[in-house]
């Protein structure tokens, strides 16, 4: 479990008599408060400023200049423009966790991303430094999508059915610090989209079957495409459903049981967004992400995480044509830059897909908390317990570890 402490001496905070104590549900309807059982936060506390102060840009290089080393300032690849300008490092969640543990004389982590990367830059951080993420309401929806309790109560599913001993959870990145020490304490590992098979072969090497969290995409794409599995060896446990919606001889026969969550980004592109491109931009490739549907996976001709993207276009030879199913901030980044060199990089799908909770990171936002950090207000920590911490880091060593 993670808490997030918003800082209530913001300047402006409205709100009533300095001597009344909100209750922590109070502070939730008002807009002041983190639910810490959901990745899904609220509001930002404090007096943002407004988007159309023309100093916002000078605002924030002031404040980050007066922060100096004592700040690090982490940009996810899916990031606005207006924000990644001020990052000190761009990256996936894991690349930016780890380049923040690289740093340890930066006391104030701030996290430009969602709620579960600040949780995990702070498992894999100094106790002394502090992560912060500049909008509590960032959360990912997929990680949403698998609470604890559901995920415990899935597990006694398994135990009932006889396969949870010989089971095998793995978990994706992109899911909560509970999720992830859930994983650490049932002898799983986390993986990312980058190592995704070298996750579970070391998983079908310790038991039979694998429970693999929260995104169903990822887990069928790696079993099917690169492992050689079939479709029906997997099942799509559904934690709305009892018993997840499947027999106890279902479970008994699957090898891969997914959990029933998606990325609302990039479960977007559909069959009919590839056919639509390769009839629009002839000889293009269709590079996509592994968090797309199977069908889109299957129909496009290259297929890997954000790294392998950029790469891929780095690689491409001039004059070359690709469709890209990821986030569109990147995409159009890509694209901008590639352009020089003559390689045309277009969006897969026809209408946007950005990644709405990770946009909620705005200027304003980064220049609130870089302000209020240079005042000495820690605003927004993202704080996971001993307890999760230890379990979760123990999923992210043998994630380490993995050969
Ligand atoms: S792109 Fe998808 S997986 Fe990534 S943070 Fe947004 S909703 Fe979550």
């Amino acid at each position: 479990m993670t808490t997030a402490q918003p800082s209530l001496a913001a300047p402006g905070a409205a709100g009533g008599s300095q001597d009344v104590q909100p209750t922590p549900l109070a502070l939730l309807l008002l807009g002041r408060e983190a639910d810490p059982r959901s990745e899904r936060g609220v509001e930002c506390p404090g007096d943002l400023p407004s988007p159309s102060d023309p100093d916002l840009v000078e605002r924030a290089r002031a404040a980050k200049e007066k922060l100096g080393d004592k700040v690090f300032v982490l940009g996810h690849h899916y990031q606005r423009d207006e924000v990644i300008q001020f990052a000190d490092v761009t990256g996936d969640s894991f690349k930016l966790a780890r380049d923040a543990a690289a740093r340890p004389e930066a006391e104030y982590i701030v996290f430009c991303g969602v709620h579960f990367m600040a949780e995990s830059a702070d498992i894999l951080t100094g106790d002394d430094q502090k992560v912060v993420l500049p909008d509590l309401a960032a959360g990912c929806s997929m990680a949403d999508m698998a609470t604890a309790e559901q995920v415990a109560e899935c597990w006694d599913v398994l135990t009932e059915a006889g396969v949870a001993e010989r089971t095998v959870p793995v978990s994706y990145m992109n899911s909560s610090a509970d999720i992830k020490a859930f994983t650490g304490k049932h002898g799983g590992t986390i993986c990312t989209s980058s190592n995704a098979k070298r996750a579970l072969d070391w998983a079908f090497e310790q038991g039979e079957k694998v429970l693999f969290l929260p995104d169903q995409h990822l887990g069928r794409n790696t079993a099917v495409r690169d492992m050689g599995m079939s479709l029906d060896d997997c099942v799509v446990y559904n934690p709305h459903r009892p018993n997840g919606g499947l027999t106890a001889e279902q479970l008994r026969g699957a090898k891969m049981i997914l959990w029933r969550g998606h990325c609302s980004v990039h479960g977007r592109f559909s069959l009919d967004s590839v056919n639509d491109v390769r009839e629009r931009i002839r000889g293009v490739n269709v590079l996509v992400h592994p968090e797309c549907k199977h069908e889109v996976v299957a129909a496009a001709d290259y297929v890997g995480s954000t790294e392998y993207i950029i790469k891929a276009l780095e690689a491409a030879p001039a004059g070359s044509k690709w469709a890209i199913g990821t986030e569109l901030n990147l995409v159009r980044r890509l694209a901008n830059r590639f352009a020089p060199e003559g390689k045309e990089i277009v969006f897969l799908d026809k209408t946007v897909c950005f990644c709405s909770t990770m946009n909620r990171i705005d200027l304003p936002h980064l220049v609130w908390a870089l302000e209020s950090l240079a005042e000495g207000n820690l605003v927004n920590r993202i704080q996971v317990d001993a307890e999760t911490e230890s379990f979760a880091k123990l999923a992210l060593e043998r994630m380490l570890a993995l050969p």
